[in-house]
């Protein structure tokens, strides 16, 4: 069944809405939204999306738009499946709560940590869960620390990120990401946590091949291990393709090198595959698409395609034996909560047995990649980047010097942004790259859309930059 023949959502029935603008203001005086400046939406006003099906949102003003980016890179099977409402009311119905703290559990924890383990490489067999990708991060960072205690190392405590990457927003998470905007707001990052340039070759490679500098910016984690000494190090944290950060695809020799480097000096692999994860590069983990054999991997979002929140850490047989030999005193009230457990449950029965991750990676994937990679010869983009349904396109104002603009980072990003929305395509923008995400039920006619719709807002942006002077490289 197409999810077009889907039922109609609880949502769908809601009707006669008060008006758009009343709505706005509502929002506006007691809503705080996250990653926003209050003031600026409060002017302008927020869009409000009142239903959704398949890949297809729609608003308060009966516009319909096409998501391209999974809501937050998440509805992995699509808005609207009813298997995944059922799921939620049953599991309600039976067992709304239940903590699994002291010495209980219930069924549909260890349905998801057996199934998850069964997804999972062969040597990761059980699952921590949490609330969110925030969470599972922060468990992260307690658990490395912790292993690395039980094993008579506690001097092992650093913990080695990346510049630019994404990995929540908590204090500990968001201490391990790279965004230096988060880090200036609230006293991050906590002590422990190293960062290390990302391998961006378009923005940053200069004058080397993307191979070198793949390789060189692998190189920069002995680098950093060096510089804190070796004993020191608990875990290296990285997403297989990093999301948030703007889809940075690594050249084909990062990789490898970083992983022959952490074998070297034996620290822990953290793979994040709260984006790449559950199908998003063609295979169920994006450390499988990257070859990376990690020791812990951070899940979320398309664990649940967003229908519920949770997160969790799935952990290696090692890591997780060293772990158990004593008292972990860490947990969320929501971990292996069970309405969401359920529906994860669910959702990875859809993405199996409809043969969605493998349809993405043999062949909605490849066609959306040729007509992704076609971008390019739009006069306004750069690199198309895409590795199964994540990709980037970069802005520029001259290719062949892969120039930046003289504009402060995100002018036209957000220019061209707002070109797709006006265009009824939801694509974000992070900085002055474009990014897509769509849900992996995409059909081959709605990525049609989305590239017709995407050339439109990148012609409609470019004359607009042009309008006002934007078009200027920066000085190299
Ligand atoms: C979204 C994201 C997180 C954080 O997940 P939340 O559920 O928002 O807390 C962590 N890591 C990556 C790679 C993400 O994209």
């Amino acid at each position: 069944m197409s999810t077009s023949q889907m039922p109609r959502t609880v949502a769908s029935q809601i009707t006669n809405l008060p008006p758009t603008a009343e709505l706005q203001a509502r929002d506006a005086r007691h809503h705080l939204h996250p990653f926003t400046h209050a003031a600026g939406l409060a002017e302008k006003g927020a869009r409000i999306i009142t239903r959704a099906e398949g890949c297809w949102l729609t608003d308060s003003e009966g516009n319909t738009i096409l998501d391209a980016m999974a809501g937050l890179w998440c509805v992995n099977v699509g808005y609207g499946r009813q298997e995944l409402v059922e799921a939620a009311a049953r599991q309600m119905a039976e067992l709304p709560f239940y903590n699994t703290f002291f010495q209980t559990t219930h069924v549909p924890a260890i349905e998801l940590s057996e199934r998850l383990a069964e997804l999972a490489p062969e040597h990761m067999n059980r699952v921590f869960f949490a609330g969110s990708g925030s969470e599972a991060n922060d468990t992260n960072i307690r658990m490395v620390r912790t292993y690395w205690d039980l094993k008579g190392q506690p001097e092992r405590v650093n913990i080695i990120s990346r510049w630019n990457a994404y990995h929540g927003s908590s204090v500990g998470s968001g201490s391990l990401g790279g965004m230096k905007g988060m880090h200036a707001q609230g006293g991050m990052p906590i002590p422990g946590i190293h960062h290390i340039d990302q391998p961006n070759w378009w923005a940053e490679g200069g004058d080397m091949s993307p191979e070198d500098f793949g390789r060189a910016r692998a190189q920069a984690l002995e680098e950093k291990i060096l510089e804190l000494g070796p004993d020191t190090v608990a875990a290296f944290i990285a997403e297989p393709v990093q999301g948030a950060g703007g889809v940075i695809v690594p050249p084909e020799s990062y990789w490898p090198e970083v992983s022959r480097i952490v074998e070297k000096y034996g620290i822990l692999l953290i793979a994040d595959e709260v984006i790449c994860g559950f199908g998003r590069t063609g295979n169920w983990f994006g450390s499988e698409t990257m070859g990376i054999r990690p020791d812990i991997m951070t899940i979320a979002k398309g664990l649940s395609s967003g229908y519920q929140p949770i997160g969790g850490s799935i952990v290696s047989d090692e890591v997780a034996e060293v772990i158990g030999g004593a008292e972990f005193n860490h947990g969320y009230t929501y971990s292996g909560h069970p309405v969401a457990c359920a529906v994860a449950l669910e959702n990875l029965r859809i993405l199996d047995e409809e043969g969605i991750v493998t349809r993405v990676r043999t062949e909605t994937g490849p066609y959306l990649k040729q007509k992704f990679e076609s971008l390019t010869e739009h006069p306004l983009v750069g690199e198309a980047k895409i590795v199964g349904m994540m990709g980037s396109i970069a802005l520029t104002p001259d290719k062949a010097s892969r120039a930046a603009f003289a504009a402060d980072a995100g002018t036209v990003g957000y220019l061209c942004r707002e070109r797709c929305f006006a265009n009824n395509l939801v694509m974000r923008h992070v900085g002055d790259r474009m990014i897509v995400s769509p849900p992996l039920v995409i059909s081959k006619a709605e990525i049609d859309t989305l590239i017709e719709r995407a050339w439109r807002s990148l012609d409609e942006a470019m004359a607009e930059a042009e309008a006002q002077g934007l078009m200027k490289p920066a000085a190299a």
